[in-house]
């Protein structure tokens, strides 16, 4: 069994004092452990750099959750996939719904946006998932093999292999109700299968695909004990240290019971 990630997408939250607070606070929280879980915190840009200094100290990695489509120049306001690295992030959430649906994020857009990052070697957290209405009418499986199709799928094998993928079903991000880990499981099967028809079975099985929606230390182990649950995006639940780290215990519980 491959290792598990865990990511913590802290969303716009926090103040500088607050996630100098929270990066210390999770740094301590994982001094003492050997870990075999893969830890990414995604703070918000302003912290990149501070949670890099933080992070050369302690056992986690680090990314962003946003990075422009474009490449540079004149852009106010966009922060490009160069930028990111110099600051220190290995790593960018890409395609999030909420960046879908609040900033209207086109497909052509997210393209861009994993090219630009692979160049940079970022590897992008790439999310996909469906709507409520689209499960409610058993769609949801078409649904995700649309977006692996108009936004994944063009990469060259090579490319492919360094993306991992978040499947967030958009009803279960942010309110309280998770996808069951039933249901986890045999989406994420399906986003394994799709991989193998489309490349073949060894980047298949290595494609890590983590779970989020509504995860916490409460449903971490059921969901990440799922035989195609690589670990978890984390949103709210990465926002407290405690709790963000029974999580990753959660992972390491999985490993080590495999
Ligand atoms: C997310 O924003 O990626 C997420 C999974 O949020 P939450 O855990 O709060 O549902």
């Amino acid at each position: 069994m491959k290792n598990k990630i865990v990511a913590g997408n802290w969303k716009m939250n926090t103040s500088f004092s607050e996630a100098e607070d929270l990066l210390v606070a999770i740094a301590e929280g994982i001094n003492d452990m050997i870990l075999e879980t893969d830890i990414i915190v995604c703070p918000p840009f302003p912290y990149l750099e501070m949670a890099a200094d933080v992070s050369e100290e302690s056992g986690f990695l680090v990314g962003a959750q946003n990075v422009s489509s474009e490449k540079a120049g004149a852009y106010t306001g966009e922060i490009s996939a160069t930028m990111l690295k110099s600051a220190g992030a290995d790593f960018c959430i890409v395609g999030h719904s909420e960046r879908r649906i609040h900033f209207n994020e086109s497909d052509e857009m997210l393209i861009k946006k994993v090219n630009n990052l692979l160049d940079e070697d970022i590897i992008p957290i790439f999310c996909i998932g469906e709507q409520l209405a689209e499960r409610e009418s058993n769609k949801q499986f078409q649904v995700v093999e649309n977006q692996l199709n108009n936004t994944l799928f063009h990469l060259p094998e090579s490319d492919f292999e360094r993306i991992i993928i978040a499947y967030e079903p958009v009803w279960a991000i942010g309110t309280g109700k998770t996808a069951t880990p039933q249901q986890a499981q045999e989406m994420h099967a399906h986003i394994r299968k799709l991989i193998e028809e489309k490349y073949n079975l060894k980047t298949a099985y290595s494609t890590y695909i983590l779970y989020g929606g509504s995860c916490n230390s409460k449903n971490a182990l059921e969901l990440f004990a799922c035989q195609d649950v690589d670990g978890g995006l984390i949103g709210g639940a990465s926002l407290k240290a405690e709790e963000f780290i029974e999580i990753i215990n959660a992972a390491e519980t999985c490993i080590k019971n495999n």
